[in-house]
């Protein structure tokens, strides 16, 4: 089993075989994001991925799950898609979930159909990162993509029939950008209404672009209270009815999880309360 540079996964993969079809990101060019930044993004060889899985498939009854990693496994080709998702069935007939990280672009790529026959070949759930819906701070971290064509990309991947998995970023904006980044999020939440949704809160990693920002004082980092101020606000006006909910990522300053719209009051509350009582997650549980 072969692994290269740094290997990231959702939190919901913890115990999915882990196998990489890419390394690194095809975009890499997200100003905040310090993920892939020490990789050079390649496709791995499709003999070395069905090598991976047929070595480790000796150990297929720990497996319920696999993730086909890294940033954007969704980028290959769909015919060797379809070759790794084959070598899944045949050596791992327990795992019951494939999933991977997408981006929007390579959904919008893809044709329909052939999200259709990957989604019928056993690839379940996509993970995609919005980031934000504001289309000013899209193009400021330079994420390549417009809301438009988020839209378009959900709207063909849930046809196709996956499920989608969405996070995004409070505060990414920065002190300047709270309210915009809220509203614009919550308007491009409520349009694509996401099966799952992850509330990520910012953090700065000094290998970024967007570094130099908060050093050289452009970029305002809000503080505890104003996270939670805008997470407040992005709730306040998503409707996103039968989506999960959760903010439980190591980021957060507040531990939510909730299903909307029915529990969008009972999470507005617990902000308040949080802010009220300004007992915010310390550092030190926030992964710092
Ligand atoms: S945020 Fe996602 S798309 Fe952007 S560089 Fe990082 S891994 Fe790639």
């Amino acid at each position: 089993m072969q692994y290269y540079g740094n290997v990231f996964r959702p939190p919901s993969e913890a115990r999915s075989l882990i196998v990489q079809a890419t390394v690194g990101c095809s975009h890499n060019s997200c100003t905040f994001c310090y993920m892939y930044k020490d990789d050079d993004f390649r496709i791995r060889p499709l003999e070395d991925i069905k090598k991976d899985l047929i070595e480790m498939s000796s150990y297929k009854d720990y497996f319920e799950r696999i993730f086909l990693a890294d940033g954007d496994a969704l980028v290959l080709k769909t015919e060797d898609l379809l070759e790794i998702l084959k070598t899944i069935k045949e050596y791992y007939p327990n795992v019951n979930r494939v999933s991977s990280y997408a981006t929007a672009q390579d959904i919008n790529r893809k044709s329909l159909e052939e999200l259709k026959t990957l989604r019928e070949a056993g690839l379940e759930m996509l993970y995609i990162g919005f980031e934000t819906g504001d289309e000013d701070l899209l193009k400021e971290i330079k994420k390549g993509i417009t809301y438009d064509e988020y839209v378009s990309a959900m709207k063909k991947a849930k046809e196709a029939g996956f499920k989608t998995s969405v996070t995004i970023i409070a505060g990414l904006g920065g002190v300047d950008g709270m309210e915009k980044n809220a509203v614009g999020t919550a308007k491009l939440i409520s349009e694509t209404k996401p099966d799952f949704l992850g509330y990520l809160t910012m953090r700065i990693y000094k290998n970024t672009p967007l570094y130099a920002d908060y050093i050289s004082g452009k970029f305002k980092m809000p503080d505890a209270g104003e996270i939670l101020e805008e997470m407040k606000i992005f709730l306040e006006n998503v409707d996103s009815e039968g989506t999960v909910f959760r903010s439980n990522h190591a980021s957060n300053y507040v531990l939510l999880a909730g299903n909307l719209n029915e529990d969008r009051e009972t999470l507005i509350k617990a902000i308040e309360k949080t802010l009220k009582k300004k007992n915010f997650r310390p550092d030190v549980l926030r992964g710092f």
